[in-house]
């Protein structure tokens, strides 16, 4: 429970209509995408850095656990106060500071929408990379915090690739500003790659100077339709060896395309097993060459048909439906987006398929296959025997598998709570206690998000 004098702290910096201390409210915080449920005892909506700085204070002198959120979408329970406390939302961090065409830079508060970045961006011509299928309803708060990519990260990278600087205060309570306004700068040691990611376990970010790209002048699309899986993966393996990279280039296995049928019965031919949906995007004369050779390189005895297609709006629409339609299939869903090579897919697909048979669990694979990253779904029933049990061990299995083909646990939803007994799977002793080092730099009193992250 709460001290009395750090409840009054709180109430004294902020406005009554800033702070939630009812358990009714404040059960409106308890949950992510990882359909956990953990309350915090108290809500605080700063707007402003200095008031992020006074809370985190007191959150310090308290001994305080302080849980940052932006909007609640993340899938691996990042945002999810564990031990009680202070859940500080970001929400209302709402301003888009400045937009400055001639320097490509937005600078925004954390609560802001990625979708509110790109409508402020494209009347100047430009856009935000970072894509997750959540930019409606995630902020940018939570996509630096996180790292946060989607299908075009395969030709623009991820949240990390697009961000000049940062304003943050650190959960010892020091405003700290990182990186530079321009798109050269080597002084100092990069903190901004490195809050980045980190899940807001070292630092709360307030402010963020986001780097932005010219709009493509027009994108095209093709969609390639394999009778299996093994076919549509060798596909890509060519694919990505082209010189060529396409804007977006997503895989749908059997499962996926069987959901997408349910849903939208006459969108995709019946033989259909395995498909991709690849985006190029440029000048009307590098989107032609582009096409032509992907098209080439889709070639294979198992594909049934590759064309380039107008206006694949609905089929991307299906696509970006596909992980709540997850819920339609089994109560719980063990959703996963490990990332092996490109070239090791083959490889992962097959291994992953033996694992899910084995074991006897319905599997849903999808993702951003330009990238090697794959987001694997264990559909269980928790109720069914020990149908959990079985899950857990094929689980553990697949990101040994993960591991052995040079891949990482996961490719932009981050580690949280769901992933962090897998950690030392991936980082050695001496990186972790590093790791730990720089925690306990940033944050001495272990306040910020106490437990995520770390195995
Ligand atoms: C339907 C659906 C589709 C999705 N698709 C994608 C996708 O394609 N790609 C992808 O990458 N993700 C995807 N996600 C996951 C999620 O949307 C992203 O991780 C997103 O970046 C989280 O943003 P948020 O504002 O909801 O953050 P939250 O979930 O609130 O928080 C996420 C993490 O960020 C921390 N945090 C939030 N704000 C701050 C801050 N200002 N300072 C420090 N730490 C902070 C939190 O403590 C937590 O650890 C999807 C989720 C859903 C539900």
């Amino acid at each position: 429970m709460l001290a009395a004098d750090f409840v009054d702290g709180v109430r004294k910096l902020l406005p009554v209509d800033r702070v939630l201390t009812d358990p009714v409210d404040c059960y409106a915080y308890a949950y992510d995408n990882s359909r956990r449920i953990f309350p915090p005892e108290m809500v605080a909506f700063p707007v402003t850095g200095a008031e992020v700085r006074s809370i985190v204070a007191l959150c310090n002198m308290h001994g305080v656990a302080l849980t940052p959120r932006g909007r609640g979408t993340g899938t691996s329970g990042g945002s999810l106060p564990e031990q009680g406390g202070l859940a500080l939302s970001l929400e209302r961090m709402l301003r888009i500071v400045s937009m400055d065409p001639a320097n490509r830079v937005i600078v925004t508060e954390p609560g802001v929408l990625n979708e509110s970045i790109q409508e402020a961006a494209r009347p100047h011509g430009f856009f935000w990379p970072p894509d997750p299928s959540s930019a409606a309803y995630c902020s940018v708060g939570g996509n630096l915090a996180t790292s946060a990519g989607g299908p075009r990260a395969v030709k623009y990278g991820t949240t990390r690739d697009h961000v000049l600087g940062l304003k943050a205060v650190t959960g010892a309570g020091e405003f700290i500003r990182t990186g530079c306004y321009t798109t050269k700068g080597v002084v100092g040691y990069d903190l901004t790659r490195l809050l980045i990611g980190s899940e807001g376990t070292l630092a709360i970010i307030t402010e963020a100077t986001l780097k932005l790209t010219p709009l493509p002048r027009s994108r095209s699309g093709i969609t390639a339709h394999y009778r299996d899986a093994r076919s549509c993966a060798a596909a890509i393996v060519r694919i990505m060896a082209l010189p060529e990279t396409p804007s977006a280039l997503e895989f749908l296995d059997g499962g996926a395309l069987d959901l997408i049928r349910k849903r939208f019965p006459d969108m995709l031919p019946d033989a259909t097993r395995a498909m991709l949906m690849i985006e190029v995007d440029g000048s009307e004369h590098a989107i032609a060459a582009a096409s032509k050779a992907i098209l080439d390189a889709c070639r294979d005895p198992g594909l049934i048909l590759a064309e380039q297609v107008a206006d694949a709006a609905g089929l991307w629409r299906a696509r970006k439906a596909l992980s709540p339609l997850l819920r339609d299939v089994a109560p719980r869903k063990i959703n996963e987006d490990v990332v092996v090579p490109v070239a090791a897919l083959p490889e992962f697909l097959d291994d992953l398929e033996r694992l899910v048979r084995a074991y006897r669990i319905a599997n849903v694979n999808f993702g951003h296959a330009g990238n090697g990253n794959i987001h694997v779904n264990l559909l269980v029933n928790p109720d069914a025997g020990d149908e959990m049990e079985r899950a857990q061990k094929c689980l553990d299995q697949m990101f040994d598998l993960v591991i052995r083909l040079n891949g990482t646990l996961s490719g932009e939803h981050g580690i949280g709570s769901e992933k962090r007994a897998y950690v030392g799977k991936e980082i050695d002793a001496g990186t972790l206690g590093l790791m730990k080092d720089i925690k306990r730099a940033f944050d001495p009193r272990n306040i910020l998000n106490p437990g995520k992250l770390f195995p």
